[in-house]
């Protein structure tokens, strides 16, 4: 089980700290509701934010009632994927809300993002992956602004919704965060 937790500081200051980080202990079991988890170590992954391939720290949390464990994800992560949720979220701004070519997309994102080494394909993946997603980020978002109207056209609601969250929030951590505690899955996870 992952759950993802506001770290507060960049994936660099994050790496930085190698194991000193402490995310909010849960009081009680996410799975039986009753367990008290205690520690469980780390577990290493990669960060790449574009710029760096950091290596940084997970911590873990086991039940000692269920035996589940849990992760806990720094909110500039996302589930699965080893890019940084700001690039991730730059690709869909500029695919999807801006509705550049993918040619215009890479040169866009390489400029930003000196290390990044993409094809066009990833591209269209993540964009395709966001737009399976496109009815949970609607109606999170609906929860949120009662007022939102969304059209039929797939595109025209994908743009919609990414202009709502870069406008409603000002960055994408928070709501990436409520998806997957409202959902149990990130935004560009793959449906069932
Ligand atoms: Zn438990």
């Amino acid at each position: 089980m992952q759950r993802i937790f506001d770290a507060g500081c960049s994936p660099q200051e994050y790496a930085a700290k190698g194991k000193a980080i402490e995310p909010p202990r849960p009081r009680i079991c996410f799975g039986c509701k009753i367990g008290k988890p205690h520690k469980h170590g780390f577990y290493w992954r990669f960060c790449l934010d574009g710029h760096f391939c950091l290596r940084i720290a997970i911590r873990r949390y086991r039940c000692p009632r269920c035996g589940i464990t849990i992760s806990f994800l720094p909110s500039f992560c996302i589930p699965k994927f080893q890019h940084s949720l700001e690039v991730l979220w730059k690709v869909l701004h500029l695919r999807l809300e801006k509705g550049h070519s993918l040619r215009w997309c890479l040169k866009k994102l390489l400029k930003r993002f000196p290390h990044l080494d993409w094809f066009p394909q990833r591209i269209s993946f993540y964009a395709k992956r966001f737009l399976d997603n496109l009815p949970w980020l609607e109606s999170l978002l609906r929860n949120i602004f009662p007022r939102l109207r969304l059209g039929s056209d797939k595109k025209k609601r994908a743009k919609k919704v990414l202009a709502t969250v870069r406008l409603g929030f000002h960055e994408i951590q928070s709501p990436a965060r409520l998806f997957h505690e409202q959902c149990h899955r990130s935004f560009l996870a793959p449906l069932c």
